[in-house]
């Protein structure tokens, strides 16, 4: 999607930390990380959000998982918050799906 800022990251137009990419999903550093390790994993395909999914993207949403854990154990962290924010009332900025995999800080819960 030409106008979307990480089908941009994706397709390498606009600089990120990319850590991490395989086939179906790229992860990058978050750009203001809100905890050690802030890591955004997306799929390299533009999708809106969790809203609207069909049956077909199941498995790669659940690959995004995957990578979350991989990535969580190649950084060491026994602990950590994955988010996806879906709907501006709930903090989505960036309408392409994303997994925030948040680590490396004791976490509070209920989240804000
Ligand atoms: P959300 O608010 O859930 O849609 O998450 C969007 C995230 O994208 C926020 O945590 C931003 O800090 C992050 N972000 C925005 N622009 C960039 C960028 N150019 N590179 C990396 N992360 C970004
Ligand atoms: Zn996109």
């Amino acid at each position: 999607m030409d106008d979307c800022l990480f089908c941009k990251i994706v397709a390498k137009k606009i600089p990120a930390r990319i850590i991490y990419e395989d086939d179906d999903a790229v992860a990058f550093e978050d750009i203001n990380p809100q905890a050690p390790t802030h890591t955004l994993i997306v799929p390299r395909h533009h999708i809106a959000g969790l809203k609207g999914l069909s049956r077909e993207d199941g498995a790669l949403v659940g690959r995004l998982a995957v990578v979350a854990s991989v990535l969580a154990h190649k950084k060491g962290l026994e602990s950590f918050r994955t988010v996806v924010n879906t709907g501006p009332g709930a903090g989505q900025t960036v309408f392409h799906l994303h997994l925030h995999l948040l680590g490396g800080r004791p976490m509070g819960w209920p989240p804000g």
